[in-house]
């Protein structure tokens, strides 16, 4: 089930101009309202309820409505993300809480460096199975960093 923003939490990310839920969204689905400064999801039926842009949210503002099987009505899902680490309180509907804390990175925060595997594996940009770009993505080159 879709993603929905919690309205009386939202900041609007304090008037950025891409939220943290714009940037987070594999789907393209958050947009922010200016007017409001409210961030919704605006295609729900495209959400895959993937919980990224619940775990970014610095307001906690999102919510998943969880399927029934995953989350029984009356029960909830809460990530509550660190810089290392993020912990998850999973409220069962008997009102039972646990709370599970799980490390998210293996590098300082800002040092990931994708492109130091990808420059090791350059020739696969020549490889058979991207022989339609860079011209099906409409660039010149394909970019290498
Ligand atoms: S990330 Fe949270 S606070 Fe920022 S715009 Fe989205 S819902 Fe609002
Ligand atoms: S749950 Fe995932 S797909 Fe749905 S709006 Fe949030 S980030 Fe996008």
């Amino acid at each position: 089930m879709p993603s929905y923003v919690i309205y009386e939490k939202c900041d609007g990310c304090k008037g950025q101009d891409k939220t943290a839920c714009m940037y987070i969204c594999p789907n393209d689905l958050m947009v922010l309202d200016k007017e409001a400064m409210k961030a919704y999801n605006r295609e729900p039926e495209y959400c895959w309820e993937c919980y990224n842009c619940v775990k970014i949210c610095p307001q906690q503002a999102i919510d998943v409505r969880g399927y029934a099987d995953f989350v029984p009505m009356g029960a909830s899902v809460i990530p509550l993300r660190g810089s290392e680490d993020i912990m998850w309180t999973i409220k069962f509907r008997n009102g039972m809480v646990k709370r599970f804390k799980f490390p998210i990175r293996t590098t300082p925060e800002g040092t990931a460096d994708p492109w130091a595997i990808m420059g090791s594996k350059k020739d696969d940009f020549d490889g058979e199975y991207l022989y339609s770009e860079p011209e099906s993505l409409l660039l010149d080159e394909l970019p290498s960093k």
